[in-house]
């Protein structure tokens, strides 16, 4: 593996040339088919000797993104679709299929948690959802017939950090895959395949693109198993389109940037946070990497604030049901992400009214302080 550092690494992927043009960016290729000069470059191309046919089979934009992340995550192979979910379903659909059994963590993201327990459940794949940081709920779950560990890096809204290389010995001694959604931590933060994971997922949609203007989706790991994913994505039809592909990449190069500066305003956010009475509780990782600890801050407000006030009281931060861009924005998981629960699952996990789950922008910390710090004093003064 190269000595570079991640830093130099992210802007300096390999582009896809040809040899008659040296543009400093890869162009898009905004075509749905490639065109052959006659049978035998047909052929060429069942011989593998020429790498494109049909976009939703593979186009250079979205091989790009998908070899892109690959090397982020020091894994040999990756895949790129349409979105977060269609990663992760042609994730899953690689290891189990109908009459398998999947175990997954309860506190997943909620798209997740219905794909397994509604989309691929009514696809004959049983699921059984436990709470992972206990290894004996995990080991306790695991059937004859289980075949992956399904879970996220760094949890959904209260920021838990896997134990994986824990998980990673489970699955092993009982001959299963695992499989982590990486999206919150980015392969700046955590590279799980070199943890020994089989599978790692993203929503490209959040800090690899960054830019809140793409819904993309890639899958990276072991050779094999990417093949497979591969398979499903093309077979099932989801496919990322080339522009999305190109804006997911354009977004990239900027990753190590936007991680380093908005780790760094979380971290002075929720150290204010703690110290501000109007807050009940503050959710932030101690400690995910040397290069930070992520850019998600997530609060309990304390009971006393009207809650409407607060969400109104907040300037320049706007409400949005999703993270991860470079302007700070505020979520409301029990209305939001974690709508589609129960009341009873939702207090299980301990989403109650109080939750707000705070994506940290670059803007200056001082100034995400002071507007958090404004919205939390005129919901105290209702
Ligand atoms: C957003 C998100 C997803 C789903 O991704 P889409 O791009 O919306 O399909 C999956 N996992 C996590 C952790 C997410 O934040």
């Amino acid at each position: 593996m190269s000595k570079q550092s991640i830093h130099t690494q992210i802007v300096h992927q390999k582009i896809d040339q040809t040899e008659a043009t040296t543009s400093k960016t890869t162009p898009i290729y905004q075509t749905s088919a490639f065109t052959f000069r006659d049978l035998d470059h047909i052929e060429q191309y069942y011989a593998g000797e020429v790498p494109y046919l049909y976009t939703r089979e593979n186009n250079p934009n979205t091989a790009e993104l998908g070899q892109t992340i690959a090397e982020l995550e020091q894994a040999p192979a990756g895949v790129a679709s349409s979105s977060g979910i269609s990663a992760i379903m042609a994730g899953i659909l690689a290891v189990a299929q109908a009459g398998d059994h999947i175990v997954a963590a309860e506190d997943l993201y909620g798209g997740t948690q219905q794909l397994i327990t509604k989309q691929l459940a009514s696809l004959g794949i049983d699921y059984t959802l436990v709470d992972f940081s206990s290894n004996d709920a995990i080991t306790d779950a695991i059937q004859p017939n289980t075949k992956l560990l399904y879970t996220e890096s760094i949890t959904n809204p209260f920021l838990r950090v896997e134990a994986i290389e824990s998980l990673v010995q489970i699955a092993r001694d009982h001959q299963i895959k695992t499989m982590v959604d990486n999206t919150f931590a980015t392969p700046y933060l955590l590279q799980p395949y070199t943890l020994g994971v089989d599978l790692v997922a993203h929503s490209a949609t959040k800090y690899l693109g960054g830019h809140s203007d793409v819904t993309s989706g890639v899958i990276v790991g072991d050779p094999d198993l990417i093949a497979k994913a591969n398979q499903k994505v093309v077979g099932l039809g989801m496919n990322l389109s080339p522009y999305e592909a190109w804006l997911t990449v354009r977004g990239v190069k900027t990753l190590a940037l936007r991680m380093r500066e908005q780790s760094a305003n979380a971290k002075q956010v929720a150290t204010h946070l703690s110290e501000n009475n109007g807050v009940k509780h503050v959710y932030y990782p101690e400690f995910v990497s040397h290069h930070g600890n992520g850019a998600i801050v997530t609060i309990e407000l304390a009971h006393n604030l009207d809650v409407t006030t607060f969400f109104k009281s907040l300037g320049w931060i706007k409400i949005a049901p999703t993270l991860a861009g470079v302007e700070t924005t505020v979520s409301y998981p029990s209305k939001t992400s974690h709508r589609a629960l129960t009341d009873e699952e939702r207090n299980k996990l301990g989403i109650n009214d109080y939750v707000v789950r705070i994506s940290i922008g670059i803007e200056e910390g001082d100034d995400i302080v002071d507007q958090l710090n404004q919205a939390i004093t005129a919901a105290k003064t209702v």
